[in-house]
């Protein structure tokens, strides 16, 4: 499997310190979570793993297998086996989900080894089964009119078609109605294998009870402050986040 090592991070946005030293291991066959109140910075972590332009790190490095992510362009991050599900996924107007998923594996792939169609449409099939996702869904534009429920059954859908090395998922349960919450962790939990390696961002305890993180960590105020196993969510679920505040001498 394939580690991702993210040291001493500080990420600016627009002049501004979001993260201050984000510190964070994940190897394959691990499942990480990473809690935290509104606002600490954990969608910034997520995207500048992912290398969106307005998150700019000043400081620290990200790697991959010891390779420098921060040196990658956005597509070399997703060639080296990163995958990002986002908080607000975003339409595609004109390409159909069918289309986008085929391109996006074949853009993984090297030139001339493309999936064959018949072997594509198969494990699609399978897929949006085991996903409880309608057919019909292959053939619409990508998130165009999709409730929040479909689109978060197609990040995963996505996540299963590309078996990527490592994942960041964002507040993937965010919106989403019990049996909804149910399919996606079913996705989330068939993930689950040696090679691959997951860091799911969630703001409330409730994902946690369907996927069991071996490793918990807590962010605050732009710092990971404390990690922990699973009986660590449990306690943040059942007292929320105030003791750890006084612990740290945090102040709001
Ligand atoms: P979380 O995901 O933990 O709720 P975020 O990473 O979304 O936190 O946000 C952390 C801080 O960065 C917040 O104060 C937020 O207002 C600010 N922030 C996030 N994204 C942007 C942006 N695109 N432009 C300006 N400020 C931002
Ligand atoms: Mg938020
Ligand atoms: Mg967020």
């Amino acid at each position: 499997g394939s580690t991702l090592e993210i040291k001493d991070l500080h990420v600016e946005i627009e002049g501004l310190e979001i993260l201050k030293g984000v510190n964070l291991t994940i190897k394959g066959g691990e499942f990480h979570a990473v809690m935290g109140p509104n606002g600490t910075g954990k969608s910034t972590l997520a995207s500048a793993v992912m290398g969106h332009p307005k998150y700019e790190v000043t400081k620290g490095s990200i790697l991959l297998d010891g390779e420098d992510v921060l040196e990658m362009e956005v597509d070399e991050r997703a060639q080296a086996g990163l995958f990002l599900a986002m908080q607000y996924p975003s339409e595609i107007s004109g390409v159909t989900t069918s289309d986008f998923l085929r391109s996006s594996i074949n853009s993984l792939r090297e030139e001339g080894d493309e999936i064959p169609l018949m072997q594509f449409i198969k494990k699609m099939d399978e897929t949006m089964d085991y996903l409880e996702i309608d057919k019909n869904m292959a053939q619409r534009y990508l998130n165009e009119g999709f409730s929040g429920g479909e689109k978060k059954r197609n990040e995963i859908l996505q996540l299963m078609m590309l078996e990527p090395a490592m994942a960041i998922l964002d507040e993937i349960d965010s919106g989403l109605d019990i049996d909804a919450l149910k399919v996606v962790s079913k996705g989330i939990n068939k993930m689950r294998n040696e090679e691959f390696g997951c860091l799911i961002i969630t703001h409330y305890q409730r994902l946690l009870d369907y996927i069991t993180p071996d490793h918990v960590h807590v962010m605050m105020q732009g710092r990971v402050v404390k990690s922990g196993g699973p009986e660590l969510a449990e306690r943040l679920e059942a007292e929320g986040y105030d003791w750890i505040k006084e612990e740290l001498g945090i102040e709001d």
